[in-house]
């Protein structure tokens, strides 16, 4: 068990990332559902901390990634392009080196605002709570668009832009309406469906999407025209039908 003394050398030995821009790997598929390559690749590392028995990875734009090691967790550092087998949960590279995440089972994404704010109730539990997920996002500001909402991980966590697009879709929800505007019927769907998505993705189905990076093309429900648009503080690009997900409407550039 990596007890919290393993965990600072951990943290220090990370230290060779710190300042870098960070490529971001997640080969072990469990890992992959988390979206975290999604989210963290490209963006400079600021800073490792061991906090408890938890190893906190600060990335700009206030995101912070937080690791466990429960049992077998490790972290190892090597050289850049150093050869390997098997799948580790998680690779950050920088310009020398790059750490190495094995057999890391707690893995979780939050933002931080000077402290860690608490995580929102993750979608990928079983069963997710959603009651406790549509009372957060009713308890948030209800200008805020459905789609900027999903990707809030105080509000939900665990939910990426893609299951997020796709989620919506399913649900034939506009991400581009306002919380005011969605229903607890459209909101709890749009919920269920992202779990349900996830948790097949979990279970090794491969991932159809409808709208997800298809902008321009066909909606394969009703034909209409696939959209994208840059949508919330991080200019995630969101992608919807034109024709069966309707309401609301991005901004003007
Ligand atoms: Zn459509």
């Amino acid at each position: 068990m990596p007890e919290g003394d393993s965990l600072h050398r951990a943290a220090r030995r990370l230290q060779v990332l710190a300042g870098q821009r960070v490529e971001v790997e997640t080969p072990h598929p469990r890992a992959a559902t988390k979206q975290l390559a999604e989210r963290l690749d490209g963006r400079r590392l600021e800073s490792v901390e061991a906090v408890g028995k938890n190893l906190l990875l600060h990335f700009e734009g206030g995101l912070v990634l937080r690791s466990h090691l429960r049992m077998n967790g490790r972290w190892r550092i090597e050289r850049r392009g150093a050869r390997r087998s098997g799948q580790p949960w998680l690779v950050l590279r920088g310009a020398e080196h790059e750490a190495v995440l094995w057999n890391g089972p707690v893995l979780e994404l939050a933002r931080d605002g000077g402290r860690l704010r608490h995580l929102g109730p993750d979608i990928l539990a079983t069963p997710p709570d959603f009651a406790a997920m549509l009372n957060r996002f009713r308890d948030e500001q209800q200008a805020r668009t459905v789609g900027d909402a999903l990707l809030d991980q105080r509000l939900v966590a665990g939910i990426g832009n893609m299951w997020k697009a796709e989620a919506l879709w399913q649900a034939r929800v506009s991400p581009w309406r306002a919380l005011s505007d969605v229903s607890d019927e459209e909101l709890l769907e749009t919920l269920h469906q992202a779990a349900r998505l996830m948790r097949g993705r979990l279970d090794g189905v491969r991932p159809l999407h409808h709208v997800y990076r298809r902008a321009g093309r066909m909606c394969h429900r009703c034909g209409g025209v696939i959209r994208s648009h840059p949508q919330g503080e991080a200019a995630r690009t969101a992608y919807w039908c034109a024709g069966c997900q309707v309401g609301g409407r991005p901004p003007k550039a």
